[in-house]
């Protein structure tokens, strides 16, 4: 049972409820969920509810129908983001978990460490106590092993998680390991969660082998009602009829508990089916069923590994499962967290790389619309939820706002699959010469048809959107010639005006808007339709902008990860035969991939164009360089807009 406290409670009233609860048989526990306070009531005793919702300070009182209260979403509707150290776990993002089964040596960890970190896992998994089915198989190096994951975890930026298999373990352990991983055949012992719970650090709770859903949430209710608040769920396979793997990946468990709970959910492909050539589809497979992430064995010798050998990844097939995933992505609206590179800066090639600036104040990031925009959930795909962002009302006060310091970054879109380049932007870069581009991101377009409750497609008379809403569903508002068009500067604004005029009596039901589901869910309107895109290959393409210093541009640490292998250019050749040839024969020479290649007419001088290009960096040493250096004698004006890393 589960009670909502009014806003501003006295204390006295508060005793009150919990004194009641208790004397009633109730063990309580209340705890702060958004700008809610709630007390979770667990027991079997009885009380009049509608008694109880007319306690002073009780603001309504909810029967839960589970038997778990604090991992059920209905007691907490927005999903937890578990935060271990530099990392977090849940929401938009995708976290990979990688490293040995067992720890064996501080050679094969720190090995490990740098080949898993290289190919983009956020956090290093391995075993100092294993939990073996045979008592003469490896156990582990017990202290020492922790030791050692430790040293390899600070020496790549790594947190770790390591499995805790007695109460007396967990308090030795608890200064040296970031996260406590509950193993699967420790699922149920209490004894050993309430110690780990009680401690109060972030725990990767595995499912039992044969443990039924609803047991796996009760195991997780007693880490979290011992004191922990970050627990991440971790579905790894259950123990069926069928022998050829090792175990079943129950897949369809991923939607059922993120519906049931609001924990992240991530999944271990490896002890799942226990053989390396499956390990990557499972994964994969995992992902576009909704997972928060992996955790995957990855070995630098697997068919010397202690344990686990024959389901551990080679760091090659690894690196081309996060790849896999980082395309993945996208389809299902997240993206792929890497690990960030704090403070890491490009410099334009030949200027030697600055300690990148501190921005002043809190370091915030602009976007150009109202809450629920597309370019919003760019944003927080690229910063995290937690971020804070300043909304602004055109792409142009985004520029200002990074101009200016107020905002530290800014997001904006330039490119869509379908419709092509957003030229507001392309041409606002050449009036701000000192913003420059240090990240890209791909979102995956889905737009809704959004209305108030009870409109229908024959109701509509009106339809508002920004262009672009209404060029990517082309094909869908064909069929509805008698639709007026209303252009708004964003596709969320188009949706809060809706709502705004919710005073005129009437009109609702004659006008809808295309935007993203974000945008309904914001403004608490109803999605009519969803997916009207022309093509569900509808991606927009943002940049992340900066201040540039010289030509040095900052990369905010949550953004900068691995070396740049992309560069944006702009400049304009002289007018003559062959003079955007030589340029290009520069690229062709140097094996620089040219990616696009666009142009824009000059400003104030007809007939004459700009050319912006996004070229591909080589691993090459200097290359690169020398063909910079090579197109600036060949072009007549030249811009070096960033360095960063491509979104695939
Ligand atoms: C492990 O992750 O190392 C492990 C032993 O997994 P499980 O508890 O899921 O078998
Ligand atoms: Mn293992």
């Amino acid at each position: 049972m589960i009670l909502v406290l009014s806003k501003g409670i006295a204390p006295h009233d508060r005793e009150m409820i919990h004194i009641y609860l208790q004397d009633r048989g109730f063990t309580i526990r209340e705890q702060q969920l958004g700008n809610e306070a709630i007390i979770g009531a667990i027991g079997k005793g009885v009380v009049d509810l509608r008694e109880l919702g007319l306690l002073p300070g009780v603001e309504r009182v909810a029967a839960t129908s589970k038997p778990y209260e604090l991992v059920s979403r209905e007691t907490h509707t927005e999903d937890t983001i578990v935060t271990v150290g530099p990392v977090k776990i849940g929401g938009s993002r995708i976290s990979v978990i990688a490293g040995p089964c067992a720890v064996e040596s501080k050679a094969q960890i720190m090995e490990t460490a740098a080949r898993v970190r290289e190919s983009g896992a956020v956090m290093l998994r391995g075993g100092a106590y294993k939990p073996r089915t045979s008592p003469y198989a490896f156990q582990g190096l017990g202290m020492k092993g922790l030791e050692y994951m430790k040293a390899a975890g600070e020496a790549y930026g790594m947190p770790i998680v390591t499995e805790v298999v007695s109460p007396e373990l967990a308090v030795q352990m608890k200064d040296l390991t970031d996260m406590f991983q509950i193993g699967a055949r420790n699922m149920q012992n209490f004894e050993l969660l309430k110690r780990v719970g009680s401690i109060g650090k972030p725990v990767l709770l595995k499912r039992g082998p044969s443990a039924t859903i609803e047991e796996w949430l009760l195991s997780a209710e007693y880490l979290l009602a011992s004191g922990t608040q970050d627990v991440v769920l971790c579905e790894r396979g259950i123990r069926t009829f069928e022998t050829y793997t090792r175990n079943t990946l129950d897949i369809s468990a991923i939607p059922v508990v993120k519906s049931l709970s609001h924990l992240p959910v991530i999944v271990d492909p490896s002890h799942a089916v226990g053989i390396r050539a499956k390990v990557s589809p499972v994964a994969l497979a995992a992902i576009a069923a909704g997972a928060d992430g992996l955790t995957v064995e990855v070995h630098p010798h697997p068919d010397e590994a202690l344990s686990d050998g024959p389901q551990s990844l080679y760091p090659e097939q690894f690196e081309r499962l996060l790849r896999d995933i980082e395309a993945l992505a996208p389809v299902v609206g997240k993206e792929l967290l890497r690990t960030p590179r704090p403070g890491s800066s490009y410099a334009a090639p030949g200027k030697p790389a600055a300690p990148s600036q501190p921005l002043a104040g809190v370091f915030q990031v602009a976007f150009s619309g109202e809450s629920g925009a597309y370019a919003e959930q760019a944003l927080i795909r690229a910063f995290g939820e937690e971020c804070p962002r300043v909304s602004v009302s055109s792409f142009r006060a985004v520029f200002d706002a990074v101009l200016d310091g107020s905002a530290g970054a800014g997001v904006v879109p330039v490119e869509n699959s379908l419709t092509g380049s957003i030229h507001e932007n392309y041409d606002l870069f050449l009036r701000y010469p000192d913003i420059g581009i240090v990240g890209e991101l791909k979102l995956r377009i889905v737009h809704c048809l959004i209305a108030e409750e009870g409109t229908t497609l024959e109701s509509i008379r009106i339809i508002r959107s920004h262009p672009q809403g209404f060029a990517q569903c082309r094909d869908f508002l064909n069929h509805y010639p008698q639709w007026q068009f209303e252009t708004y500067t964003n596709t969320a604004s188009a949706v809060a005006s809706i709502v705004r005029e919710k005073a005129v009596p009437g009109a609702l039901a004659r006008v809808a808007a295309i935007a993203g589901e974000a945008a309904a869910k914001e403004f608490g309107l109803k999605v009519l339709k969803s997916g009207i895109e022309t093509n569900p290959l509808n991606y927009t393409r943002f940049v992340i902008i900066s201040r540039s210093i010289g030509d040095m541009v900052p990369v905010p640490s949550s953004l900068g990860s691995d070396k740049p292998n992309k560069a944006s250019l702009v400049f304009s050749v002289p007018d003559k035969p062959g003079s955007l040839f030589a340029c290009l024969h520069i690229l062709s020479e140097k094996g620089i991939n040219l990616s696009k290649l666009e142009s824009r007419p000059i400003q104030g001088q007809p007939w004459r164009y700009l050319f912006y290009v996004d070229v591909s960096i080589p691993d090459t040493e200097g290359g690169f360089e020398a063909a910079i250096a090579a197109l600036k004698t060949k072009t007549e004006d030249f811009r070096f807009l960033g360095s960063y890393r491509a979104s695939l």
